[in-house]
């Protein structure tokens, strides 16, 4: 059977002239989940002139008439739930539970911004002068370009289209290359919801191309990425040049202290957890644990034995705890960085190598990219391990003599995205809340698993312009206009 062919979308008709690339199955590369077109510098224009067009229409639209075509997206992605879910898991590799629960999380995202359109605040406050009435009511902004990474494909797409959308401003949207099929769900969802014509706007195709263009783009006003720091900082120099309003969410290498006082089966479990499920792809992963020395070497033990019982494999299949990296270029940076690690730290005490025998379903590992859970002790902070971003399941466990100590190291790095502290002593918490150069904290958690309703984002090289995610997250895709009034 062919693969099926996705269009991009643009004036709210589906495209499909021009070459495709492949989006192939990372557990299974012998499966292509389908084709999609890939749109060129030219595509970029003819979506800016379509949303230019279509956003004074838009902007104009009453909020709770705009939430409603998102109540809309969010039924029929729920209709759709099981499928979209299982195509995340085909693209991008996550286990099919990990997959279901972020569709949920995109669903109710889109409720969450469709109730928004009910309320969009603005501000009312007394004049010094007499019969002066001052308010100030938000304002939509223009063409936003959203461009977006393979490891939450579903997930953030919807956190940056639905507040772009409700605050009533039209979009761009620019899926990554490897996992491009669930954003292209929500659009499908968007047009079937019925949105006029050119609001939504979706162009597939390789990064450097539409990524120019779009940054170039004549009637553009604003960029929102997520990605990595090279692409974030590149864009964040040609959007400067524009007086583009951007905002970017980048890398992290994102710590766990372990105090000697913690719950200690909990800091084991929440470790593993942060450290390696979604194949440790999440931006909130953990990669660097720093443990008290008091507990040091027992913990490193536990965490060693339990990384040794998790079951690699295709996240289609029942029991599989970890799928495979996204792609060949992601599976060698993990080797690649294993290699480093074993130069710097030594053998690692588990793991440290590719997979290709059978799977816990009797999958054939060799025919994707399937890398065991690694575990290193003993590193230290100048460690490259210790610093780099890797974006897999490598984990570095580093001792510390005490509390200050773990903080010291925890935030001698460029980064501050997430941070996790397991304790059961409160002052810690609050010194840790305090104290850690982090957007994202948890506390007797794992780094990784966050909700939708409060802001995202990080802080230090993570992250740039407003938080994304909850009510901070009209900030971006808002303006105010200030009115002073005699009467
Ligand atoms: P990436 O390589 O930077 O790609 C991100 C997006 O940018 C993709 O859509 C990519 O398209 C596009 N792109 C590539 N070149 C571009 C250019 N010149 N101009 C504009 N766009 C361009 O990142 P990734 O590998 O997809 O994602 C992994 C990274 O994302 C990690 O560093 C991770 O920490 C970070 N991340 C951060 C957060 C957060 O909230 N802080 C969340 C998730 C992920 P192509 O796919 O076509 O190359």
């Amino acid at each position: 059977m062919s693969a099926q062919l996705f269009g991009n979308y643009i004036n709210g008709e589906w495209v499909t002239s021009g070459s495709t690339f492949e989006n192939r199955n990372p557990a299974n590369t012998d499966e292509v989940v389908g084709l999609f077109a890939k749109g060129s510098a030219a595509d970029v224009a003819a979506a800016d002139e379509a949303a230019h067009a279509a956003y004074p229409g838009w902007s104009a639209m009453a909020g709770p008439a705009r939430g409603n075509l998102l109540y809309k997206v969010a039924d029929i992605l729920d209709r759709k739930f099981d499928s979209i879910a299982a195509d995340m898991t085909r693209e991008e590799g996550k286990t099919l539970p990990e997959a279901k629960g972020e569709v949920r999380r995109a669903i109710n995202i889109f409720r969450y911004f469709a109730g928004e359109g009910s309320r969009m605040p603005g501000m009312i406050v007394p004049s010094e002068r007499d019969r002066v009435h001052m308010f100030a009511i938000p304002k939509s902004i223009g063409v936003v370009g959203l461009v977006t990474p393979w490891n939450f494909p579903s997930a953030i797409p919807a956190w940056k289209m639905a507040p772009a959308l409700i605050c009533g401003n039209t979009i761009i949207v620019k899926p990554a290359s490897v996992s491009p099929l669930s954003a292209w769900r929500i659009v499908e969802a968007c047009h079937e919801a019925g949105f006029p014509k050119g609001v939504v706007n979706f162009v597939a195709g390789s990064g450097g191309e539409i990524g120019n263009a779009l940054v170039n783009a004549k009637n553009l006003k604003a960029i929102s990425f997520t990605g990595s720091c090279e692409i974030g900082n590149w864009l964040h120099g040609e959007a400067s040049k524009r007086r583009l309003r951007i905002q970017l969410e980048m890398g992290g290498k994102n710590p766990t202290i372990v105090l000697a006082d913690a719950d200690f089966n909990a800091a084991v479990e929440n470790t593993v957890n942060a450290a390696f499920f979604s194949t440790g792809q999440k931006c909130t992963a953990t990669s660097r644990v720093i443990v008290e020395d008091a507990i040091y070497d027992k913990f490193v033990a536990a965490v060693v034995e339990r990384t040794k019982k998790l079951k690699v494999g295709d996240g289609m299949k029942p029991g599989a705890d970890i799928g495979p990296a996204v792609d060949a270029g992601q599976l060698e940076t993990n080797l690649k960085y294993i290699e480093i690690g074993r130069k710097e730290a030594g053998e690692p005490l588990c793991g440290g190598n590719r997979l290709t025998g059978t799977g816990p379903n009797g999958e054939d590992l060799s025919k994707g990219y399937f890398c065991e859970p690694t575990v290193f002790a003993g590193v230290t902070e100048d460690m490259r391990i210790a610093q780099e971003e890797i974006f897999g399941p490598v984990l570095a466990i580093m001792r510390a003599k005490d509390f200050a100590d773990c903080m010291r190291i925890a935030n001698g790095i460029p980064f501050g995205l997430s941070a996790s502290v397991q304790t059961q002593n409160v002052s810690r918490v609050f010194d840790f809340v305090y104290g850690m150069e982090a957007g994202l904290l948890t506390v007797n958690l794992p780094s990784a698993g966050v909700e939708y309703q409060l802001p995202f984002g990080g802080t230090k090289d993570s992250s740039f312009g407003p938080k994304e995610q909850g009510p901070a997250a009209m900030e971006f895709y808002s303006d105010y206009k200030t009115v002073y009034l005699k009467y």
